[in-house]
Parts: structure tokens; sequence; C-alpha cells
């Protein structure tokens, strides 16, 4: 046993789509501090999971526990004020603002206080958003897209976007970090550099990541800890070595039609 609470509870969690239970029971646990990877089949209901503890589903029965509260059917944007910050499969960076504006949108921890102190103390509001332009300038630096910073969004490389979307999740002070299929469609060199980067966010800034990948070699490489979806259940946990002894593990993935 872990001597630290941990950061998101998922308990009994149920989610139907007319007939199809998509997430069926579900309950899992991911440690703070931890790179937790959530594996499993095509359709084992992984992204779905990810969009009930985001908030951009309820779940019809169960309870979602972060960082000691119940966000259980909390609004999206309610999660990320609390810290849990998800990145998609798709980036949705804002093609015609450039990069640098692109970061200074994301964050949305300070956006409420910063538009009362612009109003009501312009001098503290310019100092903090000295300050956001001084983060946003390290955290593209730390990212390599400094010499990106004045161009649009939109004419960034697909790998680029992808380092963008991580860039503005940090930008956002998160707690923990949910990526679903950070690594889908690129090349192994990023792969590596956002693999680098996704440890060093850890490190330094003590974020919690979850991450939704196919690749298990990947997984293996850069996870504390993997949960095994399947049929919508948390079918088994470990480490991926563990898993890969694991014959209810092997069986689910060779039975529940992986297409990768
Ligand atoms: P995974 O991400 O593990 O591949 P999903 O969460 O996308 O799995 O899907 C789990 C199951 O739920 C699948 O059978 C899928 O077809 C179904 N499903 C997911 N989202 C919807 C939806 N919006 N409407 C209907 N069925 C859905
Ligand atoms: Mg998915």
């Amino acid at each position: 046993m872990s001597t630290t609470d941990p950061i998101l509870v998922v308990d009994g969690v149920v989610r139907a789509f007319g007939g199809v239970h998509a997430v069926d029971g579900c309950s899992f646990t991911v440690a703070d501090g931890s790179i937790t990877g959530l594996i499993g089949p095509n359709g084992a209901g992984k992204s779905t999971m990810v969009n009930l503890i985001a908030g951009a589903l309820r779940p019809d029965a169960g309870t979602i526990n972060f960082d000691g509260h119940d966000i259980t059917g909390l609004a999206p944007h309610k999660v990320a004020e609390l810290g849990l910050i998800r990145t998609f499969q798709i980036s949705r960076e804002y093609p015609a603002m450039t990069v640098m504006e692109n970061l200074m949108v994301s964050p949305l921890r300070q956006v409420g206080e910063g538009l009362m102190t612009a109003l009501f103390a312009p001098r503290r509001y310019r100092q903090q958003e000295l300050e956001l332009v001084a983060r946003a300038r390290g955290i593209l630096a730390a990212f390599g897209l400094e010499h990106m910073r004045d161009e649009y969004a939109g004419s960034l490389s697909g790998g680029q976007k992808r380092l963008l979307e991580l860039a503005r999740a940090v930008m956002a002070e998160p707690k923990m970090l949910i990526l679903d299929e950070p690594m889908a469609g690129i090349n192994p060199a990023l792969v590596d550099r956002i693999c680098e980067h996704i440890n060093e966010i850890r490190s330094s800034l003590g974020v919690t990541f979850l991450i939704v990948e196919h690749n298990l070699d990947v997984v293996e490489r850069i996870t504390d800890h993997v949960v095994v979806m399947a049929a919508g259940c948390a079918l088994a946990t470990g480490t991926m070595a563990e898993l890969r002894e694991n014959e209810a593990v092997v069986n689910a993935y060779l039975t529940g039609g992986a297409s990768d």
C-alpha cells in the first residue's frame, strides 16, 4: 500500500449510451504524483471514462473524487478550476492566434481574478500580465517552441501543435493532466520528446498524469502503474511488466478486438 492518498478515485462508475454500457461499474485509483497508463482494446470505454472524469459526460451511477473533492457530474470548467486538465486526441489550438497568444488564453485558474483586477486595480493587473508573459516564455522555451512565438498556431506542424497543446495545459497550472492518446500519429522522435516532457513536467512541477495510450512499449517506458479496461470495467492494475504476465489481460486483448 502506498502511504500517499490517491489524487483520483473512480468508484463504480456507469455510463450507458442507449443500450450500450460504455462504462460499466468501473473502479480504479490514480496515485498522487504518478504517471498512470489507461490501456485496453478499442471500445473498452477509455475515452468515455476520460470524458466522465473531465466532466464532458455525466455518469449514470458511481462517484469520482479528485484531490478530496467530489467531482461527479461537475461541469468541465469547474473540474479544470480544481486543477484537473485534459487534452484532446485532436489538438484544439486557436489557429488564427499566435503561439504566444495561445498560451496567454490558457491560464483558466487566473482568468476570473484577472478580469476584476483589470477593472479595479489596473496597475496590479499589468504586473500580473507581465508575470504571465514571463511564465509563458519560460514554458515555450522548455518545449522548444520559443522561436515559434509569433507564428500563427495554425501554421505549426502536427508535432508542434501537439507540443503546444501540452504547453497550454502546463500554463493552466494543473495538478493532474489527462492525455487521451498523446502519441497518436506522430513520428518516433517526437514520441521520445513528448515522453521526456511528460517526465520533466512530473518531476519539476509534481503533476500527476493519466495517459490513454495504445503503444504498450511507450506505456511501459513512461508509466509507473497501469489500469487495464475491458468491456467498461477496470480489469486489472499493475506495472506493465506485471500485466504482460497476467492471463486475464492477455485474453482481454486477444478477444477484445484490439486493432493494433
Ligand atoms: P475506447 O476509447 O476504449 O476505444 P470508447 O469509450 O470510445 O472506447 O467507447 C466505448 C463504447 O461506447 C463503444 O462501444 C462505443 O461505440 C460506445 N460509445 C462511446 N461513445 C458513444 C456515444 N456518444 N454514443 C453511443 N455510443 C458510444
Ligand atoms: Mg478512445
